[in-house]
């Protein structure tokens, strides 16, 4: 059961029912394209396919020496293997964008796709690498969990010894570091301690654990110090931009892992005008893409913008209302952007025509208040974008590795283009609430 808790994390709002996505028997799962039978985990998953922590970095250094363009800094190291943390910065434009990848260990494409993306932006010619250079400052984060990434020890997996990718870091809570450990929203691992550090960010960056009102926690178990920290409105230090929905912010983050100190020192440093997290999710399908008859593909990727209750209202808009009105510390303004930033991706993936790529979906949204997207962007009113490719590295992951890079080299470069030309303020906002909802499918392979 280990197994299956840690597996529908990503998914676990859609597994659960209590979301907008359906998920679907996976009885006929030979049925999707491109699918079945699927490949058994233990041969889908080829590590040595992944840049390690090392690699990594060697790669980064050789860009970084060989290009002008390019500056490369350590902002921190990781918690457990001490492993740099790194941070790459190109372009000298007033526009910022900031992007993280991997916070999740087992979500490792991302950390590819910006290799590729820096070698482009660091060695190209031509008219739209000039105009990004010109227009963008851009700040990479490659990696930000690399003690997942480069986990070794034992997970329950019966692969102690052997390097694998798992989706938390290695910190284990111990007595001073809160009062309580903050479990909500798998915010804790509790069986092989590590924390999830896309639910460890606070909405103050200058918190400390501590300094908390006891009454600010939710006790769950007191004798094992689980508990929810919710964080009451009038003492969030921001600006309520768009309504005032809430009292309090549920299970937000306690900022005391040093790769989230590293990631919000980076942000608040970068002042972004625009913001992405690159993530890996379950397999989902494109519910509409048996219209054409034929079986359904398999959902690339989706995408998902955070908004507020302007947008929330709107007739026709679907959204997760069990987490209530979206996210109001963001202008209208932003939250219109966010949906311009990821409306873009489908645009973009519609020139590969009806097959493999053209197959984006909506991931559906509600603010996780201990998370990067709404955490931070409120911080520099930036606008948001979340990537999910489809599988973890565990899941499916080396089979599918390379169209996974490619869809998000092909994001992330149309989403530079068209900041810097000024055309990502054309896209009709409201198109991204046609990008249909994913769907989930199981995969034959969870009850291992
Ligand atoms: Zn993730």
């Amino acid at each position: 059961m280990k197994l299956n808790r840690r597996r529908f994390l990503e998914t676990g709002l859609v597994v659960s029912g209590l979301g907008l996505t359906n998920t679907v028997s996976a009885q006929d799962d030979d049925r999707y394209r491109p699918g079945g039978p699927w490949a058994p985990n233990e041969q889908a998953v080829n590590y040595s396919g992944y840049l390690n922590n090392e690699e990594l970095g060697k790669r980064l250094q050789r860009i970084d020496k060989r290009s002008d363009r390019i500056t490369l800094e350590q902002i921190g190291e990781s918690a457990g293997r001490g492993d740099p943390i790194w941070e790459v910065t190109v372009g000298d434009g007033d526009e910022n964008v900031h992007i993280i990848n991997q916070i999740h260990g087992d979500e490792p494409t991302g950390a590819e796709a910006m290799v590729k993306i820096l070698q482009t932006l660091a060695n190209g010619s031509g008219p739209t690498i000039d105009a990004i250079l010109d227009e963008l400052t851009i700040t990479i984060i490659p990696r930000v969990n690399p003690d997942g990434a480069n986990f070794v020890g034992d997970d329950g997996l019966g692969t102690d010894g052997e390097l694998r990718q798992r989706r938390y870091n290695t910190t284990e809570w111990e007595d001073g570091d809160s009062q309580y450990i903050n479990t909500n929203s798998y915010a804790y691992d509790l069986e092989t301690p590590g924390y999830d550090l896309n639910r460890g960010f606070s909405i103050d960056p200058e918190f400390t654990p501590g300094d908390e009102d006891e009454d600010w926690w939710t006790v769950e178990d007191e004798a094992e110090n689980l508990a929810t920290l919710n964080m009451p409105v009038d003492e969030v230090p921001l600006e309520l931009k768009d309504g005032d929905p809430y009292e309090a912010l549920w299970s937000v983050g306690l900022n005391l892992n040093p790769e989230t100190q590293a990631v919000t020192e980076s942000f608040l440093e970068a002042d972004p005008d625009w913001a992405i997290t690159h993530h890996h999710q379950g397999p989902t399908i494109d519910p509409e893409s048996g219209d054409q008859g034929g079986p359904e593909w398999q959902s690339i990727m989706s995408v998902m913008a955070p908004f507020g209750p302007s947008y929330v209202g709107l007739d026709g808009v679907d959204y997760r209302s069990y987490v209530g009105q979206g996210n109001p510390f963001l202008s209208v303004d932003a939250q219109t952007r966010s949906l311009q930033l990821s409306g873009l991706v489908a645009d973009q993936m519609e020139q590969f025509g009806h097959g493999r790529f053209n197959t984006i979906t909506r991931y559906g949204y509600g603010p996780l208040w201990g998370s990067y997207l709404d955490a931070l962007c409120p911080q520099t009113d930036a606008a948001g974008a979340l990537y999910e490719v489809s599988h973890q590295s565990d899941d499916r992951g080396h089979k599918a590795r390379g169209t996974m890079v490619k869809v998000t080299v092909e994001g992330i470069m149309a989403s530079f283009e068209r900041i810097a030309d000024g055309s990502i303020h054309d896209v009709d906002e409201m198109s991204y609430f046609d990008i249909p909802l994913s769907e989930g499918i199981e995969n034959p392979h969870d009850d291992r």
